[in-house]
């Protein structure tokens, strides 16, 4: 079995470092300009959470590459985190967003094309009624807030290491069974400990005894972890969490935003879950900011029963800019000619041959690892078998590696996503691109082991 030689793997990291730098003298002196007026010299905080020194900016993208200030092109396997599942730029979105952009951007009114993205979400996730928000984060943090609601419970169920945005009670994990603030958690009102109950996910016994006090409000569950490397569900566990919720009068509401990977109506379709609640954002509108959460008819009829429309501008639920006619027509878009099922056959297929490749470099090495894949995602772990559950996916983290593979791919021409090593495969990736990865994967790993 090959061994990691941690005094290489630093050598061979700060090489890679000075190649970077060697090769972006624009990003730099834009970076440099951008600290004077930007608070870490990017617009938003996690900008920065990149292998390199300094971020590289982008000129301009399409389909699955991007070209960099510096006139380098890569191969986008990040696609904003899944903003760009859809490939940048996609042509129908385009044309109608700028059709749209001439005739208005927002209303504080319906467009025609809002109905047409109802019938579609219900066609396609199975619920009836639906909502849109701004973001993910949104659509969840609407969804809980609906659910304390209807059932007058407080208390909220996650999975330990989920992420479903920066809602505050689900930024929560397990240290030693003990229930606290996420690593990093900042400012949290409360310690989410008061607010939510945490357990791993894929332990039903734990479920059991979480819900059966019936004072959880809801579970918001991620079909298969997808945020701390892809954690698939044991046979029989989506059988027995919808079971679990119903017998304790639990709301069920499933994140969909990463596990729209998976086909046309999401991990739930796929699978055929019933959830009581559906939330999903980030690619349904190409990356125009748009997020979606729906409920079955008995949600709606408690929430119409428990809520006003005289104070619906102040109730919680909103955002002067949700359902904004752009977002509308994006979303129209992007579910009418670009995530359809011809495109899933292709991204689908295309995440097998990634992690054929990937998983043949793994085995003519003899490494420790594992590749993993759900739908178009598709991450290779530092372990030699799945993990499970969270915890045991947090224990596989090797951060120094990590920092290694995603430098060493980025300065051959592909990006990887900074969290983990996630690959997402457009509708617009070619099988050439993945084999360039696979060859990349290849020759980085090969100088780290031989
Ligand atoms: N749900 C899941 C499962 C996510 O992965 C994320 C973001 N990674 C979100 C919700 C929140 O999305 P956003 O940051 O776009 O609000």
């Amino acid at each position: 079995m090959a061994a990691i030689n941690r005094v290489l793997l630093n050598k061979l990291f700060k090489d890679e470092q000075q190649h970077f730098i060697a090769m972006h003298p624009r990003s730099l002196e834009l970076f440099q300009r951008a600290k004077r007026s930007l608070h870490r010299g990017v617009p938003m905080n996690w900008l920065t959470k990149w292998a390199s020194d300094f971020p590289i900016f982008v000129k301009e993208a399409a389909g699955a590459h991007f070209i960099d200030v510096d006139g380098h092109r890569y191969l986008d396997l990040c696609l904003g985190d899944s903003g760009a599942m859809t490939g940048h730029a996609p042509t129908a979105t385009v044309k109608a967003v700028i059709n749209q952009l001439r005739r208005g951007i927002t209303f504080m009114l319906p467009i025609e094309d809002g109905i047409w993205v109802g019938e579609e979400l219900a066609h396609r996730f199975g619920l009836p009624y639906w909502q849109i928000a701004m973001t993910a984060t949104d659509a969840n943090r609407f969804a809980i807030r609906l659910a304390r609601q209807i059932t007058g419970r407080k208390l909220i169920l996650v999975f330990n290491w989920n992420y479903h945005g920066t809602v505050d009670e689900t930024l929560i994990t397990l240290t030693n069974g003990i229930a606290g603030p996420r690593r990093g958690n900042i400012g949290p009102p409360v310690n989410p400990a008061m607010t939510t109950r945490v357990i791993e996910f894929n332990d039903i016994d734990a479920l059991e005894s979480a819900l059966c006090t019936r004072d959880v409000a809801c579970v918001l569950n991620e079909q298969a972890l997808a945020n701390s490397g892809i954690v698939i569900p044991k046979p029989g566990y989506h059988d027995t969490l919808p079971e679990i919720t119903r017998r304790t009068d639990t709301l069920l509401i499933i994140d969909e935003t990463h596990t729209i990977c998976t086909g046309l109506g999401g991990y739930t379709r796929a699978f055929g879950l019933q959830p009581d609640m559906l939330t999903l954002g980030k690619p349904i509108a190409s990356g125009v900011p748009a997020a979606a959460y729906g409920f079955t008819a008995e949600v709606t009829e408690k929430i119409r029963a428990q809520t006003s429309v005289g104070d619906s501008d102040t109730s919680g639920i909103g955002g002067t800019l949700s359902g904004n006619a752009l977002s509308l027509v994006a979303i129209r878009a992007t579910l009418q000619h670009v995530l359809t099922p011809a495109a899933y056959e292709k991204m689908i297929a295309l995440t097998e041959r990634f992690v054929k490749g990937v998983s043949s470099v793994i085995k003519e090495l003899d490494l420790p690892w594992n590749v993993q894949h759900l739908g178009c995602r598709a991450e290779y772990w530092f372990r030699r078998t799945a993990a499970s559950n969270g915890a045991e996916a947090a224990a596989a983290v090797d951060l120094e590696l990590d920092r290694y593979m995603h430098l060493a791919t980025l300065n051959r021409g592909t990006l990887m996503t900074p969290f983990h090593n996630m690959a997402l495969i457009s509708p617009q990736t070619t099988a050439k691109d993945i084999d360039c990865h696979t060859q990349v994967f290849g020759e980085i790993v090969e100088v780290l082991v031989r």
